[in-house]
């Protein structure tokens, strides 16, 4: 059997992940995967952090991004991988995603305020980069309004639920331009979770380069449908396990990229290195 596993969905303290680059590697080390790609929410800090130790933990890296857009109302995660990651175009659209953040974030603690639920940004965990819903769930926590973060977005933060502010957004079809302006592949992550049918059929049209077909601890009967439908149209086969560190109960390397797979988005990474202009 082939024991490569590159799991290419994570998250650090860049965005909403417990673990911090270092601890990431340290654990992809631990539980004996070989690379990785972290795909922080609108953010590329942790890529560049990793990036100096990770030849320490012998684990590759990958750059990646996941973006969130919104189709129908509802939530399309798209990521990014193999790109240039100083590419201009790409770091200004995650700055545009960091103000619509901050953006949404005041009105969710707004709401929150009007249902004498305060919280304060001092109560969210520390954080270098992009905050969401899942530090308010933390805050909300710690002021002992809900048991767990899981109960926070039940009652409060999904969609629909008393404090859910939709805020701004970005359609799909810009982000995936812009991670392919930025040299990179696109693909659609965890597909599993879009509910609506036309928002499918949607994304299906759009100049995507790949399906996370493999995702979380889903079985195989989930993840059938989008193998099939990913072969049929020759797409890129991913996977990863969304691993948030204690936010969230999946281990990394709970679903996995494979070898031949990895190669491929290897050799699009030299290739959008070696097609860069050379600064000397
Ligand atoms: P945001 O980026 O602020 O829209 O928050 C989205 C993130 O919240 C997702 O990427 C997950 O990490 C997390 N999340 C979404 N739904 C839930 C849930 N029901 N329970 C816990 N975490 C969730
Ligand atoms: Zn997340
Ligand atoms: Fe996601
Ligand atoms: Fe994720």
């Amino acid at each position: 059997m082939d024991e490569f596993r590159a799991d290419l969905h994570c998250h650090t303290t860049f965005s909403d992940g417990s673990y911090t680059p270092t601890e990431l590697l340290k654990e992809a080390k631990r539980v004996g995967i070989q690379a990785i790609a972290i795909t922080d929410h609108d953010t590329t800090g942790a890529y560049r952090q990793a990036l100096t130790i990770a030849p320490s933990y012998s684990i590759e890296l990958l750059p990646g991004i996941e973006l969130s857009s919104i189709e129908r109302r509802e939530p399309v995660h798209i990521l990014g991988y193999a790109f240039n990651e100083n590419d201009e175009g790409l770091q200004r659209f995650c700055l545009a995603h960091q103000r619509r953040r901050k953006e949404r974030n005041r009105a969710i603690i707004e709401r929150l305020k009007n249902l004498k639920l305060p919280i304060e940004e001092e109560d969210f965990p520390i954080n270098s980069g992009s905050v969401g819903r899942p530090h308010i769930a933390y805050a909300m926590v710690k002021r002992g309004y809900v048991d767990s973060i899981q109960r926070a977005f039940k009652l409060y933060l999904k969609e629909g639920g008393l404090a859910y502010v939709e805020g701004d957004h970005f359609s799909a079809e810009e982000t995936i331009e812009v991670i392919h302006r930025a040299g990179g592949v696109a693909v659609i992550a965890h597909p599993h979770l879009i509910t609506d049918q036309a928002v499918v059929d949607y994304m299906l049209t759009l100049p995507i380069d790949g399906l996370e077909a493999y995702y979380c601890y889903y079985p195989k009967s989930k993840c059938e449908r989008w193998l099939r439908i990913a072969k049929k149209k020759d797409l890129l086969i991913t996977g990863g396990s969304d691993f948030h560190g204690s936010v969230k109960k999946i281990a990394l390397g709970a679903s996995w990229t494979e070898r031949a797979t990895f190669e491929l988005l290897r050799q699009h990474y030299q290739k959008t290195i070696d097609a860069l202009p050379k600064s000397d």
